[in-house]
C-alpha cells in the first residue's frame, strides 16, 4: 500500500502527465510568462465553467478576497461579518484595509455560516458579509441573499474551498458557488479542489462595473497602461500556471466526484461510531470535499489523532483556534453574538485524508484503525 498522504498531488499530476508537460512546454517555448494566451483562455474557460460573465485571475485567494473586497470602496470602520470559525486570510484582508471584522458563529452540523446568525450581528455600519463555503459545501445562501437585499449589504463568498459546488435555490435553479452573491473568491493553491503548481487565485462576478474595478486594482490601479487611476496591487496568474490549470479544470467535476465517492465511504464505515459525528450535508448544496471532517465527542479527538498519526495516517485540525483566539485578531475583531460552537468545534474537528487518488485499500486501512481505536483499544 503506498503510503497515506493528506493530498496526492504526484499521483494526480502523473494521470495527466503529457497534457501538464506539454501545456508548460509550450509557455515556455512561447516565453509569455504574464498574460499570454494560456491566461485569457482560462478566464474565458473558468467563466464558462461557472456559467458567470467574467473571471479576473490573480496571484492568491488571499488576494482574490482584497482585491473584490478594495473594488466596493468601503470606509474604515465599515463592519464586514465573517465567520469566526475560518481560514484567517478571510478576516486577515478585512484588518488590512483598515475594516471591522465582525465574527459570528457558524452551525455545528454544518460548519458553515447562517442567516439567522448574521441577522444577529447587523447594525447601520454592516457592509459587507463573506459567507466561507468551508470543506466544500455552500452555506445556505437563499436567505442570507434575501437579508442582504433587505439591508443593502454586499455578498463576497469565499470559495477557496468549494469550487465546483452547486447550490440550488427553492425555483429549482441551481448556480455554482461564488456566483450566488456578488462576488466569488477563490484560491489555486496546489491542494485546493482546483490546484496549480503554485499560488494563484481568482476572482468573478456578474456585475460589469465591479469586474471593471476589480480587473484595475489587480493591475495598480491601471484603466490601462501607465494610467493609473486608483491605487491597487499587483496580483497575476502567471502564464504557466494558466496553462496547468487550463488542463486541470478539464477533470475538476472528475476531481470533485472521486473526493464524493471517498466522502461516501467514510460516512458508511464511520457513521455508527458512537463518539463521532460524520460531516452533515446543506440540504441545497452538493459538497465537493475539500476536507472531509469528522467531531469527535468526548475529548478523544487528540488521542486519536496521535493514534493514528503512530498507524501512518495522517490527519489535520482545520482550524484549531476561532478567530477571535488568534493574537493577531483578538483585539481587531468585534463579536457578533455568542461563539461558543466555534470554540466547541476547534476542540472536536478532525479531517481525515482526502485527495482524488484515494485506493480501497488505503481508506479501509484508516477506517480499520478508527474503528480499533474506538473499540478494542
Ligand atoms: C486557501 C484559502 C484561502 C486563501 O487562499 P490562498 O491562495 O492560500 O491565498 C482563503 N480562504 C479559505 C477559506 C481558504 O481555504
Amino acid at each position: 500500500m503506498e503510503k497515506i498522504q493528506m493530498v496526492d498531488l504526484y499521483n494526480q499530476y502523473l494521470h495527466i502527465k503529457e497534457d501538464i508537460d506539454n501545456a508548460i512546454l509550450e509557455c515556455i517555448e512561447s516565453s509569455q510568462f504574464i498574460k499570454g494566451k494560456q491566461f485569457d483562455q482560462f478566464q474565458l474557460n473558468l467563466a464558462e465553467y461557472l456559467n458567470v460573465s467574467k473571471v479576473i485571475a490573480c496571484g492568491n485567494g488571499t488576494d482574490a478576497l482584497q482585491i473584490a473586497i478594495m473594488a466596493l470602496g468601503l470606509e474604515k470602520g465599515d463592519e464586514v461579518i465573517v465567520p469566526a470559525f475560518t481560514y484567517a486570510a478571510t478576516a486577515e484582508v478585512i484588518g488590512l484595509l483598515g475594516l471591522t471584522p465582525v465574527i459570528v458563529d457558524v452551525d455545528y452540523d454544518t460548519f458553515n455560516i447562517t442567516v439567522d446568525k448574521i441577522k444577529n450581528a447587523l447594525t447601520n455600519k454592516t457592509k459587507l458579509v463573506v459567507p466561507v463555503h468551508l470543506f466544500g459545501q455552500c452555506a445556505d445562501m437563499e436567505p442570507i441573499i434575501e437579508l442582504a437585499n433587505q439591508h443593502s449589504f454586499t455578498l463576497i463568498e469565499d470559495t477557496a474551498q468549494a469550487l465546483g459546488a452547486n447550490y440550488t435555490f427553492k425555483n429549482g435553479f441551481s448556480k455554482k458557488a461564488g456566483c450566488l452573491g456578488n462576488i466569488g473568491c477563490t484560491s489555486f493553491f496546489p491542494s485546493k479542489n482546483l490546484g496549480c503548481f503554485g499560488d494563484g487565485g481568482a476572482v468573478y462576478t456578474d456585475d460589469n462595473y465591479l469586474a471593471e474595478k476589480i480587473k484595475m486594482i489587480a493591475s495598480h490601479g491601471q484603466s490601462k497602461q501607465y494610467v493609473h487611476e486608483v491605487i491597487g496591487v499587483n496580483s497575476r496568474l502567471d502564464n504557466i500556471q494558466a496553462s496547468i490549470l487550463l488542463e486541470k479544470l478539464k477533470h475538476l467535476d472528475n476531481y470533485n466526484l472521486s473526493r464524493q465517492e471517498v466522502a461516501n465511504f467514510y460516512d458508511s464505515a464511520l457513521g455508527n461510531i458512537n463518539n463521532i459525528i460524520i460531516p452533515a450535508r446543506e440540504k441545497k448544496s452538493t459538497h465537493v470535499f475539500h476536507q472531509y471532517t469528522i467531531k469527535v465527542k468526548n475529548n478523544q479527538r487528540d488521542a486519536l489523532k496521535k493514534y493514528l498519526s503512530n498507524q501512518g495516517i495522517p490527519s489535520m485540525i482545520y482550524y484549531p483556534k476561532a478567530l477571535h483566539h488568534q493574537k493577531a485578531f483578538a483585539s481587531l475583531v468585534k463579536r457578533g453574538g455568542s461563539l461558543e460552537i466555534s470554540e466547541q468545534l476547534c476542540s472536536e474537528v478532525l479531517s481525515l485524508p482526502i485527495h482524488t487518488e484515494m485506493s480501497k485499500n488505503q481508506l479501509q486501512y484508516i477506517v480499520d484503525h478508527i474503528i480499533h481505536f474506538f473499540y478494542e483499544n
